[in-house]
Formats: structure tokens, C-alpha cells, sequence
């Protein structure tokens, strides 16, 4: 058996207004105040091309690698729905500005990337379940009406959901470092169709099926799996497998029917008269080109070059700019590049997943940590202490130095006050003393614990080890 999936990505555009008119984007504005005869289709009314969304679809074309059209033009997309006031959408059907295009994915498997076009969104209705009104009614929010997207469709490469993940995640790095999207499935921001067919072991090939409203990335998977399922069965079963759009419901975890996929024909697409051809110079492509930030799969090899950071490390860092920005900084500081990465990813962004938020630098300052990384190394304190201090910093922001200070934290590793401790355990441990001498050293091990016991944790394990070794060899009398 195998599986053949294709993605169709929508990404919304972080431009400051909508992409054929001057109104703005506000996702937190009242509804129907961002509008005009434009964006909601009024008679005569005609639309003008936001430059900045030609930029910003050239940078996200050239960040996946594709071909950037010089020449490229807008059509209509025809359908009716009511949060379609215009009656079509605005998109680029016969010409998109950017083909060809790959992404590569951790095992090395090349995603081709078939298309990138711009177009516009439609609007935002809200069902009765989250109704104002007694009656059953549907309200409607032509605010998104117009706001810039561009699609993505791959070539189907992927034959496992878990590539179709690993696909989206890696396109919403790039999209973030671009800072052309926010990358926020959850707000829509980001919304992913995957089309999915089944080949059995006999070499029958089911109809594609389309999953359509996947609104997180752990989604992404658990919906292509549940289709790959339920596809086989339907195929077991020696039925015929339905040409149809489906929509994942996060409530119950399946795909639902929601209607027999429309023919392309269905659209009756034709070029949009009230747009001229967009026409991008090379030196305008070149330019773009050139100002590209660093992207992650870039970064994560500097790092790996650079400062001979482990892969899983260079790769966590580098996704996203306000951590690897944070690592630069701390590097910067003279704390150890190695010593950084492992402090920022075991360490500090075990505490943001732990409250699902994203990371952000102002939690825990950078001098804060590097603080602690200098009180750690030089043994000052130790790693468990250094764990807690951070824990601490994370949730109130405080100083290390004070909480170090107030939870009496600072090892003990001068030799005069602990010389006594270290005698008073051994004193109380002649037996395992005898079996020192006798050539089991691994005793010296015990003998360290219980001297942390004696002095509750806050001697330096390894100056007492020393300790330990040179008073039992009689060095020290
Ligand atoms: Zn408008
Ligand atoms: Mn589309």
C-alpha cells in the first residue's frame, strides 16, 4: 500500500492593508469597520495592487526555491457564497508569479513545490452555535474580505503524514524568519489543505480526497492518517472511493463530508479586466533576492560549522529568530557556544512549551542567563541549583544573583570547611574505609553523598571527591 499526498497551503500575508484597496488589517478591529466599495464589491468600484504583496510573494517564492515570473496576471475565480460579496475572487490561475520550487526535508527528501500565486481572501462568517440572537442566524465579518494570501501548492511527494508535518512546520519557519506571515495556524493565519489517495497492494488507486479546515499542525497529521485509514477500508471493502472535499472536525478527530469535489470548469475562470499584467523587472527580483534574511536551514549549517553545534540544537535555535537572535546575543557575551545551545534548548525552552507559549526574550533577560551559566561553570553553584534559579527567573523575572543569595545556593568548595565534614563521615564509616584500602575505590562515590547529606547539598561534589581521595591516601592528615 501506498500513500500520495499533496498540500495546498494558504498563507495570509502580514502587509499593513488588504491587497487591492487602502482599508486595513486588524484582525482584533470590530467587525465590518475595515471595508470599502472595494474589498465588498460595490458596483464600479476598482482594485488597485498592493505592491508590498507582490514583495512579499516574491520573497516567500524565492525562499522555497522557485522561478520567479517576470510577467504574471490576476483572474477571477468565480463562485457564490456569502462571504464572497464580489461574486469571485481575485487570484492568479493562468499565470502565477512564481513556479518550480522545492523544499527539503530532514531525511533528505525533496518536496517539489508546483506553484506560488497571489490572491485574496474572503470573509469571515459565524454560525449560529455562537449565536447573540434567540433565532438561528449567521452573521457575517467582511473584515478578511481582501486580505493578501498567497497559495502553495506542492507537487503530491509526500507519501506519509508525518512528512506532510514536517512540510508545514518548515514552511512556517521560513514564512516567520521572511516575516511575511505569522505562521499561526490556530488564528488561520496559516490554513493547509492536503489532498490525499490510497494505492493498494493490487495497484488500485483510490480518487483523491481533499482535507480541507486543518487548523494546527498536530492536525495536519492526525487528519491525513485518519483519511489514509479510512480510504483503505473503503478500498478493502471493494467500494469505490469518492472524489470528494472533506473537512477535518477536531472535536470528534474525523473527516466529514462536505461536498463532491467542484471541477475546475465549476470556477469558469477568466482573466480579471479591471487588473493590468504584473510586470516585475529582474533587477526588482534580484534586489529582493539580495535582501533575503538568513533562513533556517542556512543558519542551523553556520552553526554547525561555526560553533560545532550538535544538528538537533543547530536546528531548534535557528527556526526561529527570536531564539536564535537570543543565542547570537548570549554567544556574543563570551559564554560557550556549546554551553549556549544545550542552556537554551534543555534548559529554557523546556519552560515555555511546559506553558505552550512562544519563547520570548524579555522571561529570562540574557545577562540573567548568562549570569547563571558563569555561577554554574565555575561551580559556584550547582547544575540542579542553576535549574531551580532559572525556573525562578522564568516566573518572576528577578535578578539570579538575589535568588542565589536568598536560597543560600553557593557551593562550599573551600577545602578548611569541608576537611572537617569529609572527617566526620569517614570517621562514621570505617567499614567502607577498610574496603577502600583494600582497592574497591568505587566506595569514594558513597562517601561523596554522604558528605552532601552532611552538608545539605551545598558542598562542590567534585572538590569534596578530591578531598575524599587525598585524605583516605593520607595526603592530607
Ligand atoms: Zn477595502
Ligand atoms: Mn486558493
Amino acid at each position: 500500500m501506498k500513500t500520495i499526498i499533496g498540500l495546498e497551503i494558504h498563507a495570509q500575508l502580514l502587509t499593513e492593508t488588504k491587497a487591492f484597496c487602502a482599508c486595513k488589517i486588524d484582525v482584533n478591529a470590530k467587525p465590518n469597520t475595515n471595508i470599502c466599495p472595494v474589498c465588498t464589491g460595490q458596483p464600479g468600484a476598482l482594485p488597485v495592487l498592493n505592491e508590498k504583496v507582490v514583495e512579499f510573494a516574491i520573497m516567500a517564492g524565492l525562499a522555497v526555491n522557485c522561478e520567479i515570473h517576470e510577467t504574471s496576471s490576476f483572474d477571477r475565480k468565480n463562485y457564490f457564497y456569502p462571504d464572497l460579496p464580489k461574486g469571485y475572487q481575485i487570484t492568479q490561475y493562468f499565470h502565477p508569479i512564481a513556479t518550480n520550487g522545492y523544499l527539503n526535508l530532514e531525511s533528505g527528501k525533496r518536496v517539489r513545490i508546483r506553484r506560488i500565486h497571489i490572491e485574496e481572501d474572503a470573509g469571515k462568517m459565524i454560525h449560529s452555535s455562537e449565536n447573540i440572537t434567540e433565532s438561528k442566524t449567521s452573521l457575517i465579518d467582511f473584515n478578511r474580505c481582501g486580505v493578501p494570501l498567497i497559495e502553495i501548492v506542492t507537487e503530491p511527494d509526500m507519501n506519509k503524514s508525518e512528512e506532510a508535518k514536517e512540510f508545514m512546520e518548515k514552511l512556517r519557519d521560513i514564512l516567520r524568519t521572511l516575516d511575511v506571515c505569522s505562521g499561526n495556524m490556530e488564528e488561520g493565519a496559516l490554513r493547509c489543505d492536503a489532498n490525499v489517495s490510497v494505492i493498494d497492494d493490487d495497484g488500485r488507486s483510490s480518487s483523491r480526497v481533499e482535507v480541507k479546515n486543518i487548523n494546527s499542525f498536530r492536525y495536519v497529521q492526525y487528519a491525513i492518517d485518519y483519511e489514509i485509514e479510512r480510504i483503505s477500508k473503503v478500498l478493502r471493502d471493494g467500494k469505490d472511493v469518492k472524489h470528494e472535499t472533506r473537512g477535518w472536525d477536531f472535536v470528534t478527530r474525523t473527516t466529514v463530508s462536505l461536498r463532491s469535489k467542484e471541477e475546475e470548469n465549476d470556477y469558469r475562470y477568466f482573466p480579471e479586466p479591471d487588473l493590468p499584467i504584473l510586470k516585475v523587472s529582474k533587477s526588482q527580483i534580484e534586489n529582493i533576492k539580495l535582501n533575503l534574511p538568513e533562513l533556517p536551514d542556512q543558519k542551523a549549517e553556520r552553526y554547525m560549522k561555526a560553533y560545532n553545534l550538535a544538528k538537533d540544537n543547530a536546528n531548534i535555535i535557528s527556526k526561529d529568530k527570536i531564539i536564535s537572535s537570543y543565542f547570537e546575543k548570549l554567544v556574543s557575551l563570551k559564554i560557550d557556544p556549546k554551553d549556549s545551545s544545550n542552556w537554551i534548548v534543555n534548559d529554557l525552552i523546556a519552560l515555555f512549551n511546559a506553558d505552550s507559549i512562544d519563547f520570548n526574550a524579555d522571561k529570562v533577560p540574557i545577562e540573567s542567563l548568562k549570569t547563571l551559566i558563569e555561577y554554574t561553570n565555575s561551580g559556584k553553584i550547582s547544575r540542579l541549583s542553576a535549574k531551580e534559579v532559572l525556573g525562578e527567573i522564568y516566573k518572576s523575572g528577578r535578578n539570579p544573583e538575589d535568588i542565589i543569595k536568598e536560597r543560600n545556593l553557593i557551593q562550599v568548595s573551600d577545602k578548611n570547611s569541608l576537611v572537617p565534614a569529609i572527617k566526620k563521615v569517614i570517621e562514621n564509616n570505617q567499614s567502607v574505609v577498610e574496603q577502600y584500602k583494600k582497592g574497591k575505590t568505587s566506595v569514594v562515590g558513597f562517601l561523596v553523598g554522604n558528605v552532601m547529606k552532611e552538608t545539605k547539598g551545598k558542598a562542590d561534589p567534585k572538590v569534596v571527591g578530591e578531598l575524599v581521595k587525598k585524605i583516605l591516601d593520607g595526603e592530607i592528615v
